[in-house]
C-alpha cells in the first residue's frame, strides 16, 4: 500500500486542536483511497522556544524536508512577544519558509453557498466566488537590498529578476490549466520599472500556456474590482507586497478567517496551513474552527501528493457539513442548525467521507 510521510507542526495556540482534527480527516480518507499516512510531530514557535531555545530548531527543518508535504497549524502567542526578533515564533516561520525554497503562496477563496450572508458583502456579489491568488512569496520589496534607515529616512527596494517572475508565472498558469484557464496578472506597471519587467515576462511565460487567457490589471484597480465584482476573476498572479494585501482582502470575501485554507510551494517540500494564526483568545476551548486546516490537509493531497480524488472527497465532505447546517461558534449566527466544537467538526466531516 502507498505511504506517504506527513510532518505535523501543531505549534501554539489552537494550532494543536485544529491539526489533530486535520489528521482525524486525512485518516478518513487514507482509509477509503487506498493509501496511509505515517505522521512525525515536529517543533516550531513558542513550544519549540520554550524546550529547545530556538523557535526553528534544524530538527524541523532536516526531517520536513525528508517528509512528503509539511502540515502546519499556527505559531505564536503573548508569551513570546517580547523575545528579541529572531528568538520570536514568527522568525521561525520566516526562516522555515526561506529554508524550504518556498516561492509560491496559494491562496484560494471559495465562498460557500450557505455561507454567502456571512460576508460583510452583499450575498448575491459573493455567492458562487471560487479564485485563487498565486502570490511570490520570497523576493520582492520585502527581501530586496538596499533596505534600511537613518533619523529621517527609511527605504526598501522592490526588485525581480526574470527568473524569479517567470517561476511564479510557471506556476500560476499550470493551476490555471486545471481551473478555468484565467489568469489575470496583478501589477503596477504604468509607475514601477520592476512591474514592466513582471508584465513583459508574464507575457512570454503565457506564450507556453496558448490555452490560458492572459489579463493584466493594475494593483489599485485589482484591490477595487475585488470588492465590486470578486466573481470576474480566477488565478490572480501577483507578487510578493501586492499579493499581501490583496489575499487578505479575498480572505474576507467568505466570512470567516477559520475557513481558509493556504499552500506555500516551491521545488523541494510544500507547506500547507490555515491562513489564520493561532488564535489565543480561544485556544484550548474546543470552539476553535478547523475547516481552515481541514481544507489546507485537501490542498496537500491535492498538489503535494497528486490524489485529486481523495482532495475532492474532503471538499465535498466540508460542503456536505455546512449544508447540513453545522457550524463552529465562529459561525454560529448564519443559519446554524447545530453548534458543535472543533472536535465534534473533525468528526462530523471524517464521517461523511467514511460514508
Ligand atoms: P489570529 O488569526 O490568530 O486571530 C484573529 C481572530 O480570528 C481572533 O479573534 C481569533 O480568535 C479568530 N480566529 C482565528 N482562527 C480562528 C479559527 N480557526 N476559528 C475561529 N476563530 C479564529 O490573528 P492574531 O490574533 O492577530 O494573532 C495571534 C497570534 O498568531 C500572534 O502571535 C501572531 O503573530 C500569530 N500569527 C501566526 C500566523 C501563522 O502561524 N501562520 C499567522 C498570523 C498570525
Amino acid at each position: 500500500m502507498k505511504s506517504y510521510k506527513i510532518a505535523l507542526i501543531k505549534g501554539d495556540g489552537i494550532g494543536p486542536e485544529i491539526v489533530d482534527e486535520a489528521v482525524k480527516v486525512l485518516d478518513a480518507v487514507a482509509s477509503c483511497s487506498g493509501f496511509n499516512f505515517t505522521y512525525e510531530d515536529l517543533l516550531m514557535g513558542g513550544c519549540a522556544y520554550d524546550i529547545t531555545g530556538d523557535p526553528l530548531p534544524q530538527e524541523t527543518i532536516t526531517k520536513s524536508l525528508q517528509s512528503d508535504a509539511v502540515l502546519f497549524g499556527a505559531i505564536g502567542g503573548e508569551k513570546w512577544d517580547n523575545l528579541p526578533r529572531e528568538k520570536r515564533p514568527e522568525s521561525g516561520l520566516l526562516r522555515f519558509r526561506k529554508e524550504l525554497g518556498v516561492y509560491a503562496n496559494l491562496r484560494p477563496a471559495v465562498v460557500y453557498d450557505e455561507l454567502a450572508n456571512a460576508s460583510s458583502l452583499k450575498p448575491e456579489v459573493v455567492r458562487g466566488v471560487d479564485l485563487m491568488v498565486v502570490r511570490e512569496l520570497i523576493g520582492g520589496i520585502y527581501f530586496g537590498e538596499p533596505k534600511g534607515r537613518d533619523e529621517e529616512r527609511g527605504w526598501n527596494t522592490m526588485v525581480y529578476s526574470r527568473e524569479e517572475i517567470k517561476r511564479i508565472a510557471h506556476q500560476a498558469f499550470q493551476i490555471a490549466m486545471n481551473r478555468s484557464k484565467r489568469v489575470c496578472s496583478i501589477d503596477k506597471a504604468n509607475v514601477l520599472d520592476v512591474s514592466q519587467l513582471w508584465r513583459e515576462t508574464v507575457e512570454e511565460v503565457a506564450k507556453e500556456y496558448p490555452e490560458v487567457e492572459l489579463t493584466h490589471m493594475y494593483v489599485d484597480n485589482a484591490a477595487m474590482q475585488l470588492i465590486r465584482d470578486p466573481k470576474q476573476f480566477d488565478v490572480m498572479l501577483t507578487g510578493n507586497i501586492f499579493g499581501d494585501i490583496l489575499s487578505d482582502e479575498a480572505s474576507m470575501l467568505s466570512g470567516s478567517i477559520g475557513l481558509l485554507p493556504s499552500a506555500s510551494v516551491g521545488a523541494k517540500i510544500g507547506v500547507y496551513e490555515p491562513i489564520h494564526g493561532s488564535a489565543p483568545d480561544i485556544a484550548g476551548q474546543g470552539i476553535a474552527n478547523p475547516i481552515a486546516t481541514i481544507a489546507s490537509a485537501s490542498m496537500m493531497l491535492r498538489f503535494a501528493l497528486g490524489e485529486n480524488e481523495a482532495a475532492d472527497k474532503i471538499d465535498n465532505a466540508i460542503k456536505k457539513a455546512l449544508s447540513e447546517g453545522y457550524r463552529t461558534q465562529d459561525l454560529a449566527q448564519f443559519d446554524a442548525k447545530e453548534i458543535c466544537s472543533t472536535s465534534e467538526m473533525g468528526s462530523i466531516i471524517a464521517n461523511y467521507i467514511e460514508r
